[in-house]
């Protein structure tokens, strides 16, 4: 991590921390789940919301879907250190109910200014609530594993930043279907591909 970019990730942390963003979720839950990992990452994973082992730990992905993203990313020979990762909403909704377009809402300046700060040349979406934050026209039974450039807003300059997004099925969804997890292995497959397409381009 460049001690700038952390430092920068840290009082943005800070900030949500101290808003009274989304307060049904945030009176329930234990703590803020930011966001982990390389903050000059190439590659920037994001997720839906915290579930249950996030919200106790305050780190995303370390559940049973976690241990499976690790193991993918074992795949193509990375490791969460080489990665960003973070969720869309950052407080564990009650249940693991599906967030909610509101608290999607709330959260999105945020998670762009997290992407201001990390610049990377990736973002891996995992799911359909976080793949149709950047392409809403998303169908991810169709789109999944394609990649698409598109231009990210940010939150503190008009200027746009040139990115590709990758939308992937949500680990979860791939736990306890065989289909969905061969898909889901190749689609990640093609991570390093896009990765290296854009270094040459
Ligand atoms: N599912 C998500 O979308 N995010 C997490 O952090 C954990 C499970």
């Amino acid at each position: 991590m460049t001690s700038n970019a952390a430092a920068q990730l840290q009082s943005l942390k800070e900030e949500i921390e101290a808003s009274d963003i989304t307060p049904e979720l945030k009176s329930q839950a234990t703590q803020l789940v930011f966001g982990s990992g390389n903050s000059s990452a190439d590659v920037v994973f994001i997720g839906e919301a915290p579930g249950k082992k996030e919200d106790e730990t305050g780190e995303p992905f370390v559940g049973a879907a976690g241990k499976f993203l690790n193991e993918m990313l074992g795949t193509i020979g990375m490791n969460r250190e080489d990665v960003y990762i973070t969720n869309i909403v950052k407080y564990r909704p009650p249940n693991n109910r599906d967030p909610l377009p509101e608290e999607k809402k709330a959260f999105l300046p945020y998670l762009q200014a997290q992407l201001e700060i990390l610049q990377p040349k990736v973002v891996v979406t995992l799911g359909r609530h976080s793949g149709t934050c950047f392409l809403p026209d998303l169908q991810i039974s169709k789109d999944h594993g394609r990649p698409k450039r598109i231009k990210l807003a940010f939150k503190t300059t008009s200027t746009a930043f040139p990115v590709v997004v990758l939308p992937l099925y949500h680990p979860a969804a791939a736990l306890y279907n065989g289909g969905l997890r061969t898909t889901l292995l190749e689609d990640f497959g093609t991570i390093p591909l896009v990765v290296n397409t854009l270094e040459k381009s």
